[in-house]
């Protein structure tokens, strides 16, 4: 099938062609037509199917006719975080670059005053985020009479993030008449009886089963014993990474995500990180450094990333194993797009394994292992030497690294072994364990000293390094300390 046969307009096909779009996706083959009638359709589709060019271009077709008006949009387009909604916006610039329609961005974290002054000049298309479009509605600055076509994107992203009562509040306000293009990954009973609430007489399109993760991902699980023990896991699995370019870091929390960052900067990593507690200027330029490659990592939570169209990232790490399975498919959904290869790693703690289960029977396929099993993995520190207990600074540094016979018997010398610590390997044919391997290996997101001069990162200080910080003569007690001392007897009253 080609675009021309799908009925869109020539403006349309003109720009299409000029992205370089040859042959439409599935859901673009399925939707656009059924779309440019009127029909409501019901899309089960994940980020990278080409699901924002099936809503997009039949919505640049059926607005060649018709003029928007102060206050009324005539489209309107539900995003479940900002970032989506930006991008959506970009869509619209790049596919309708030969049509002059005014295109509104209602987000959080933006003032309010630029956003007026779009509604204002009369929306064709507004893209928001639910709880700026109420806001808006609520202050009378807006009406949603007007509306002839509402999109529902990523509704089940809506369902996690607790928007369900503001979509079905939005559908209410709506005009009874107006079209839906409703759009899903998975298709939840909750999201189910909303399409039945509010679609009418939808056509369907699945492009894949829902929760299936593309043929081009690698996926990998490693294990690491327990969470402390993660951050140094990462660092060797981003130092071995093979055919390394850059990667998206999952935490499952807001907090851990900032603390990953600092840890990964400190640690002479060119980083940025992306949450949903940054005012949303920061999380715009974070999102921008790693698109430019200005950063080569970028750590995030799920609500942030989700769905960020960013076409050529190499690797995804899951720091974290998602606790919903959906989520784990969203993640490693940001590499192996649009048919290029990637991989997809996660750090698996014992406790992580009832979340590796569901994962897997949602994807309907057992993930490899790689590394060392949990059997397999040295004990802590602090288990197989009681005596490191005593600070908690050190045994924390030296926590994820199985100590050396020499190690044992001079600790001194550990930070210099530290040096050498083994990166776990990837990217090696199954069969057979692999092994730890002890060369010192350099990826591009682990910036060399010349390297981080010329990005202006300064290098990490000595007590920065992995290895653990030696206090005063560490274990060493000069002979002259254990000579007897013979000392006076305490008086009373002395201590
Ligand atoms: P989406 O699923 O909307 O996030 O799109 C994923 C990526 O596919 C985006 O980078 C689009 O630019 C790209 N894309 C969309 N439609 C096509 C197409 N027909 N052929 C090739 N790439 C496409």
């Amino acid at each position: 099938m080609t675009f021309e046969e799908l009925g869109l307009s020539q403006k349309v096909l003109a720009a299409v062609q000029t992205s370089g779009y040859t042959t439409p996706t599935p859901i673009q083959a399925q939707a656009i037509p059924p779309a440019l009638q009127g029909r409501d359709i019901l899309g089960i589709a994940q980020t990278g199917t080409g699901k924002t060019a099936a809503f997009t271009l039949p919505m640049l077709s059926r607005l060649e006719s018709g003029r928007a008006r102060a206050r009324v949009p005539r489209t309107l387009i539900l995003e479940p975080t900002r970032e989506l909604a930006a991008q959506v916006e970009e869509s619209f610039a790049k596919y309708g670059k030969n049509h002059r329609l005014n295109v509104a961005l209602l987000i959080g974290g933006v003032s309010f005053g630029d956003q007026e002054t779009k509604i204002m000049r009369g929306a064709d298309v507004l893209i928001a985020t639910p709880g700026r479009l109420l806001d808006f509605f609520d202050r009378g600055k807006l009406l949603l009479t007007g509306i002839e076509i509402l999109v529902i994107d990523e509704a089940d992203r809506m369902l996690d993030m607790g928007f369900i009562p503001d979509i079905e509040r939005v559908c209410k306000l709506v005009p009874f008449t107006r079209q839906t293009l409703f759009f899903s990954a998975t298709m939840p009973p909750e999201i189910t009886r909303l399409t039945e609430a509010f679609l009418h007489n939808p056509i369907r399109c699945e492009v894949s089963r829902a929760a299936t993760t593309a043929v081009t991902i690698r996926q990998i699980l490693v294990a690491s014993r327990g969470h402390a023990d993660k951050r140094e896991t990462l660092r060797n699995l981003i130092r071995s990474a093979e055919n390394f370019k850059n990667a998206i870091i999952f935490c499952n929390r807001k907090r851990d995500v900032a603390i990953l960052h600092r840890s990964l900067v400190k640690h002479g990593f060119s980083a940025g990180a992306l949450h949903g507690d940054m005012d949303q200027l920061a999380r715009m330029a974070s999102l921008d450094a790693f698109k430019n490659g200005d950063v080569s990592l970028i750590v995030c939570s799920d609500v942030a990333a989700r769905g960020l169209d960013i076409p050529d990232v190499s690797h995804v790490f899951n720091f974290d194993v998602p606790t919903h399975s959906e989520d784990y498919v969203h993640r490693i959904g940001r590499t192996g797009r649009a048919g290029r290869s990637g991989v997809a790693l996660t750090i698996v703690t014992e406790d992580d394994m009832k979340y590796v289960d569901q994962i897997q029977s949602l994807i309907g396929k057992a993930i490899d292992w790689e590394g060392p099993g949990f059997d397999a993995l040295p004990p802590p520190m602090e288990t197989s030497r009681p005596q490191e207990r005593r600070g908690e600074r050190g045994q924390r540094r030296d926590r994820g690294r199985r100590p050396a016979a020499s190690e044992r018997e001079a600790p001194i010398r550990r930070q210099a072994a530290v040096e050498r610590e083994a990166p776990v390997s990837i990217g090696r044919p199954r069969g057979g364990r692999p092994r730890l391997e002890e060369e010192s290996f350099r990826s591009p997101a682990c910036a060399a000293p010349t390297d981080r001069r010329e990005r202006g990162e300064r290098r990490p200080r000595r007590h920065e390094d992995d290895g653990p910080p030696v206090v005063g003569l560490g274990d060493h007690v000069p002979s002259f300390l254990l000579r007897p001392v013979a000392l006076k007897p305490a008086k009373v009253g002395e201590e």
